[in-house]
């Protein structure tokens, strides 16, 4: 489908993601999922083509300007190969680099974010805990005030790339309960108090570590309280928009990368004397998901129009992330189907994307939150 928003930028960018892909990272996908990590020069590969600078300052490395299609451009494209892994152990960073932007001292961001825009460093945003990570209100992780310095108590748990990140931007509680009384703070991976465990043995995401991280009377420096202090709940909010827009984009990529996949197998793949593409049955399948994938695609690109215009638009987005995680369920499923037994062996898109389903259904806002929320922005 031809996009109505392309710009000869966009279409421009959306040829050099598709290059960086197939140059930098397609030929490797497998390896590197089977390895559980990538290889830190691709970060700084990616850092180079300022995949990591969008709405970044050019004083910062970054790109100098916002672009919500070209945010969603390279999303798509890093799902279209079908080794979210990979992508989530190189964009991992991209939840924390708004916020360091927006709320942290100058002192912190002159001495640390051209480094991570660059790709030379790492960095995470730690909201999750091992209580809970639905109810972002009931964090029990707690920032006391103690002279010049805060001191961070707790844990938070699943943090992508909490592993390998140098700096993490973490949610805290500064007061009270509930959703009032929660801050966010930077803290370096070399403060005193803190450690981080890997977590193993997962279901996808091979190639992306994610961690416990661990705050025991942790001190930081006063400076290092990132925006007004017990204003942390709605920053963590705004923040989750980019993150489901992303992910409803990425969704998109993944989706076609199902259905191509699926039409090349179809074509080729005789049974009972015709290809399987001639059969009702596999044609109706093809049907379904190309549908689908039109409509998760049109409505990311209303939601994009709208975020280039100044208005979030949160009631969409959080109809389009489930939508667009229920599209991808249905499209990975109906193309392993398609492949057949092929489908079940390891080392090709549609399995590492069927692995991969879940991560997208709950990660960054849950398919059940995001219904909750949608309502909610219905008013009811
Ligand atoms: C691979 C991976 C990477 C991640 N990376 C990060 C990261 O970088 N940083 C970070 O902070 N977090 C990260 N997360 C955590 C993720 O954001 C949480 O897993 C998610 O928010 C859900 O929280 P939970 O797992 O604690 O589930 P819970 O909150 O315990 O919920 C369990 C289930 O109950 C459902 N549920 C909860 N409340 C309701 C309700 N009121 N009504 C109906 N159903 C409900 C949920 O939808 C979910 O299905 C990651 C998770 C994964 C799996």
């Amino acid at each position: 489908m031809k996009n109505p928003f392309d710009t000869p930028e966009r279409v421009a960018f959306r040829e050099t993601c598709r290059e960086f892909i197939d140059r930098e990272i397609l030929p490797y996908a497998d390896t590197w999922d089977e390895a559980g990590s990538i290889p830190w020069g691709l970060h700084e590969k990616a850092g180079a083509l300022g995949l990591f600078g969008f709405g970044i300052g050019e004083e910062y490395g970054g790109l100098g300007f916002d672009d919500c299609f070209m945010r969603a451009i390279w999303a798509e494209a890093a799902g279209s190969c079908g080794a979210t892994g990979v992508v989530a152990a190189l964009g991992g960073r991209a939840i924390s680099i708004g916020p360091i932007d927006k709320l942290a001292s100058k002192e912190i961001k002159d001495r640390c974010l051209a480094d991570i825009i660059a790709g030379r460093k790492g960095s995470s945003l730690a909201i999750t805990e091992p209580g809970g990570g639905s109810d972002v209100a009931a964090m029990q992780t707690t920032a006391k005030r103690d002279g010049n310095h805060w001191v961070i108590n707790g844990s938070k748990t699943f943090i992508t790339s909490g592993m390998t990140s140098d700096h993490f931007v973490v949610g805290a509680r500064t007061s009270g309960d509930g959703l009032e009384g929660i801050s966010l703070f930077f803290i370096d991976a070399d403060a005193d108090g803190f450690s981080r465990t890997e977590i193993t043995k997962k279901m996808g995401w091979w190639a992306s570590d994610q961690a416990t991280l661990y705050f025991d009377d942790c001190r930081i420096p006063a400076e290092n309280l990132m925006g007004a202090e017990d204003h942390g709940f709605g920053q963590i909010m705004h923040n989750f928009n980019y993150e489901r827009l992303g992910m409803i984009a990425q969704c998109v990529g993944m989706m076609k990368t199902c259905l191509n996949t699926s039409i090349e197998w179809a074509q080729q793949r005789k049974t009972f004397g015709k290809p399987l593409i001639r059969h009702q049955v596999i044609r109706h399948k093809i049907a379904d998901m190309s549908a689908r994938i039109d409509a998760t695609e049109a409505y990311c690109n209303q939601m994009c129009w709208q975020a280039n215009n100044g208005q979030m638009p949160v009631a969409e987005i959080s109809k389009g992330k489930f939508f667009a995680t229920k599209g991808l369920e249905f499209c990975a499923s109906e193309a392993m189907q398609i492949l057949g037994g092929a489908g079940y062996l390891r080392g090709n898109p549609v399995e590492r994307i069927y692995r991969e389903v879940k991560v997208m259904a709950i990660g960054g806002g849950s398919e059940e939150i995001m219904r909750d929320l949608a309502v909610r922005q219905m008013g009811l």
